[in-house]
């Protein structure tokens, strides 16, 4: 039996043998693409070549692409586990041809692989073509139907034709697509899931599961433009995807993707952590988590790897998701602790050798992974609390449905996927309001979507050859005597005429100083002028090979080929300060705390730095103290920063960091510190793969400070620093408080520190002494009460007396309210007191105030979250705890409010 390993290799040889580059999957989290959350299909990283915007190294390309198909256009997450062969994390093999070969080839190679090489019987598969499409004006892809029976042996009534649904590939909402031929496989009669579905028929693309798709051909001929258009490409290309995990399968005869080598060692281990079997049913409860979890702990391992991190938004919420969602799952083999991070050596191990990133951060990945479990196990608790309060209410309604808001919630703050709220649902034999939620989940996606609109940029560049800038003056200038060559407004690329007073559009230059946002540096601002006219840069950013300076015209106007003069800000001079310093950090980081530190992500802006890295805990005081003075010594020390070009292999040698991940060219630019001008690069102590800006002595750093130390998300540190300028700031707003303070306590500032010591304890002994002296005139919480008493307001007949004690006794305010209801016949009483930052809240309503619908229970109970706290009681007497004493009027302001809300009407 042919392993996975060797399928993979098998599928990549061949297509070598037909003169295909191999070219490592991109990342599974799209670097420097925002348009997209994951990695969901093999042309994700060919996108820019498709569209024209950059040519490609090759003409032939083979592949296999980590795909997760979670969000967006592409989602199989509630497909996972309740069928045999939809994952969220799958394997995309495919081969590729940059306008070199088309449809007849594709076809061609395809079939002899499947049918001659990995000898699947013929008559087991199917194909399918495109039908044409009215609305969007497409004839049927009639070449691709002959094709078919010319090039392979497949009889023409084993192609079939299919509209734009199945037969139409896109990538997301915009972007290349094209007709598209799959190739299915009938897996034998037994293998239909819908038998009991009234008048069904198999067939391919019935939705049974006994033809599944196995290999997608795409003929990339069009770009889908934001406004719904089809822009036919100059060029033709071929996109072929087909699944691993599902050709596995059928190559090693198993029944289900679960079944093969890629799952079984995941699904075995995890029967010997929980000690449950697996029977491989398909809608067995305990079979289905050991799929899902199987599945989700793969997806994990590589997103995590290729930096997401579980958070509250975007990918991270994702990742989140699968993560409890995975979890929960957990439950169902009665697991209540994290485990799930133990299956990842597992994965490691077997994939760890086609996709060497994995191995590298396992460690990290499990420490995010544990500790996620870990949090998650605690709202995970909450959640089933809040559905079994949901779900006991509703059992004694009529309609036996869970509301929309309530799985919404559930879902959104407790991370239960609607799947497995229903499936809860389902075991008390009630439904959920599956069209409320879906409207709620519709609303949160319109907020997604907005928020994560594509860059509007890129979406007008349908095939269009930007010109190249000439760009490396930024490494050296300030500004510097450029020609425009055009710029790009709402319709495109324009390369003639002029732009008018006003006009917002992106500038393009045939050189220029500016530095376009990359690795965590910010974007320049600044002017681009000539004699007559002035354009303000709020933005640069780099599409292809081209520097586009985002801004407005604010005064005349620019037409194609005038000469200007580009002028970056006075921020450049802080952005290259912060930049060195990050390298400093990272340098400084290693060497406190170990090698293992990796950069996971930073920003370079020109008032602070901030750098991201892998770390299980907190910094000590201690380690950021020594952190941060490495970085000053090496300023105080003025070394030399100069930088390189060099082949990425001889960088690499050398030592040089990269950043995990990210792509580079065959040549990469190096920033080095501390090799000067008579030392050789081998001999600086910081070496970076780095497209930057940087200062060209540390010297004029002029000083470091980190400012804050904290956790992102699970494993995942950031330290937020400041130089120069921004220091410099800080600095003075520091030392204008010790001044204030100065004089505020009327000693020089060396003595602030002791002063302020001698008010803290003097404050607490006093308070002690006041305290005593109150507990020691017993009478004096009795006579408090009755100052209130006779000060308070009236509604009708009834007193409404509300305020604070100075006791610390309980009891003692416990006899004050039986005194005031004894006293008034008629009150509602709330009072407080505050012993040593513990808050106490008591209430007491007299008969006739109940009766009117005030209950001290309730009062209490509204009013005790104010100071942090909790509690309630009896209608007549109830008592609560709190731990803010600050909010202790507010707290009484709005019993007040409560009160005399029910004696007014
Ligand atoms: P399906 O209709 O089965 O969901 P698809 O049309 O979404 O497939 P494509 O987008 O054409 O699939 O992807 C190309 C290939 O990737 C498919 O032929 C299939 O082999 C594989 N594939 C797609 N989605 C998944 C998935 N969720 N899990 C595993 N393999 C998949
Ligand atoms: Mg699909």
């Amino acid at each position: 039996m042919r392993s996975a390993k060797q399928i993979r290799s098998e599928f990549i040889d061949y297509f070598r043998d037909k003169g295909h580059t191999f070219v490592p999957s991109s990342p599974i989290v799209p670097i420097g693409d925002e348009s997209l959350l994951f990695a969901n299909a093999g042309m994700n990283q060919f996108k820019d070549i498709f569209i024209g915007l950059v040519s490609p190294e090759y003409p032939r390309a083979v592949n296999s692409q980590k795909c997760l198909r979670v969000s967006g256009k592409h989602n199989d997450l509630e497909q996972v586990g309740r069928d045999t062969y939809h994952h969220t994390f799958f394997e995309m093999l495919g081969n590729w041809s940059f306008d070199d070969y088309f449809k007849a080839e594709a076809i061609e190679w395809a079939w002899e692989l499947l049918t001659k090489v990995w000898q699947i019987e013929p008559s087991r598969l199917w194909a399918t073509v495109f039908a044409g499409d009215l609305a969007d004006g497409l004839p049927p892809d009639d070449e691709a139907a002959r094709l078919w029976t010319k090039v392979t042996s497949i009889p023409a009534e084993r192609v079939l034709a299919f509209g734009k649904k199945d037969n139409f590939w896109e990538m997301g909402e915009t972007g290349p697509c094209g007709p598209c031929s799959e190739i299915h496989i009938d897996l034998g009669p037994d293998r239909c899931d819908m038998q009991d579905v009234p008048g069904h028929k198999c067939r391919v693309n019935a939705g049974c599961a006994r033809y599944i798709e196995l290999w997608n051909l795409v003929f990339i001929q069009f770009n889908r433009h934001p406004d719904g258009r089809l822009l036919p490409l100059s060029a033709k290309y071929v996109d072929t995807g087909a699944g691993l995990e599902r050709i596995v399968a059928v190559l090693q005869n198993k029944k289900s993707n679960y079944d093969t080598d890629l799952f079984m060692p995941i699904i075995d281990y995890t029967a010997e952590i929980t000690g449950h079997k697996y029977t491989a049913r398909l809608g067995n409860k305990t079979d289905n988590a050991f799929r899902v979890i199987a599945d989700h702990i793969r997806s994990l391992v590589f997103a995590i790897t290729d930096g997401a991190t579980p958070s509250n938004e975007g990918r991270g919420y994702v990742i989140r998701r699968i993560l409890r969602r995975a979890s929960r799952f957990g439950r169902e083999l009665g697991m209540h602790e994290p485990f799930l991070y133990k299956l990842v050596p597992v994965i490691v191990d077997y994939l760890g050798e086609a996709f060497g990133e994995i191995k590298e951060r396992a460690e990290h990945v499990s420490t995010v992974i544990e500790s996620e479990e870990a949090s998650f196990g605690r709202t995970l608790d909450r959640g089933l609390e809040i559905f079994n309060t949901a779900a006991k209410r509703v059992e004694k309604s009529k309609d036996k449905v869970i509301s929309g808001e309530n799985a919404f919630q559930l879902y959104d703050t407790y991370g239960f996927p609607l799947d497995l709220t229903e499936l809860m649902a389902a075991e008390r034999n009630l439904k959920v309001d599956t069209v409320k939620f879906n409207e709620l989940m519709e609303q949160q996606r319109e907020r997604a979507r907005s928020a994560q609109k594509s860059d509007s940029i890129m979406a007008v560049l349908t095939d269009t050859e930007l010109p190249v800038t000439e760009d490396v003056q930024k490494f050296h200038a300030d500004s510097c005597e450029s020609r425009i060559l055009g710029w790009i407004d709402k319709d495109g690329l324009k390369t003639q005429g002029h732009i008018r007073n006003g006009a917002e559009v992106g500038l393009i230059l045939d050189k220029t100083c500016f530095y376009a946002e990359a690795g965590g540096q910010v974007g320049d601002c600044g002017i681009i002028e000539s004699n007559e006219a002035c354009f303000v840069v709020e933005e640069t950013i780099k599409i292809a090979n081209c520097v586009v300076h985002r801004g407005k015209v604010t005064d005349g106007s620019f037409g194609v080929g005038h000469v200007v003069r580009a002028v970056v800000s006075r921020d450049r001079a802080a952005i290259k300060k912060n930049h060195t310093a990050t390298h400093l950090l990272q340098w400084a980081l290693q060497k406190t705390m170990g090698k293992s530190i990796a950069q996971q992500g930073s920003h370079v802006g020109p008032d602070y730095l901030r750098f991201d890295f892998t770390y299980p805990k907190a910094l000590t005081a201690e380690q950021v103290e020594k952190v941060e003075e490495l970085v000053k010594e090496r300023i105080i020390e003025d070394l030399p920063v100069t930088w390189t070009v060099l082949p990425k292999d001889q960088a690499q040698q050398l030592g040089a960091m990269a950043l995990f991940g990210e792509k580079y060219g065959s040549e990469v630019r190096v920033v080095a510190v501390g090799a000067g001008s008579d030392t050789r690069i081998e001999d600086a102590f910081s070496k970076e793969f780095c497209g930057g800006t940087h200062v060209d002595r540390l010297g004029s750093i002029g000083g470091f400070k980190i400012i804050k130390e904290e956790s992102i998300s699970a494993g995942v540190r950031r330290i937020t620093a400041l130089t120069g300028r921004g220091l410099n700031d800080y600095l003075e707003k520091a030392s204008d408080i010790v001044d204030e303070l100065s004089v505020m306590l009327k000693v020089p500032s060396e003595g602030i520190i002791e002063r302020v010591g001698q008010l803290v304890k003097d404050n607490k002994e006093l308070s002690k002494k006041l305290k005593k002296a109150s507990r020691s005139s017993g009478s004096d919480v009795m006579s408090q009460a009755r100052d209130l008493l006779e000060n308070c307001e009236k509604i009708g007949d009834s007193s409404v007396i509300v305020g604070r004690l100075l006791t610390d006794s309980v009891e003692r305010a416990r006899e004050a309210i039986d005194m005031l209801k004894k006293k008034s016949k008629s009150a509602a009483i709330v009072l407080a007191f505050d012993d040593d930052g513990k808050v106490t809240l008591l209430a007491g309503m007299t008969n006739d105030i109940i009766e009117k619908g005030l209950s001290a229970g309730q009062v209490v109970k509204t009013i005790a979250p104010i100071v942090d706290g909790g509690g309630g009681g009896r209608p007549q007497m109830a008592q609560a705890g709190g731990k803010n004493p600050q909010k202790i009027n507010d707290a009484l302001a709005k019993a007040t409010e409560i009160i005399k809300a029910k004696l007014s009407t």
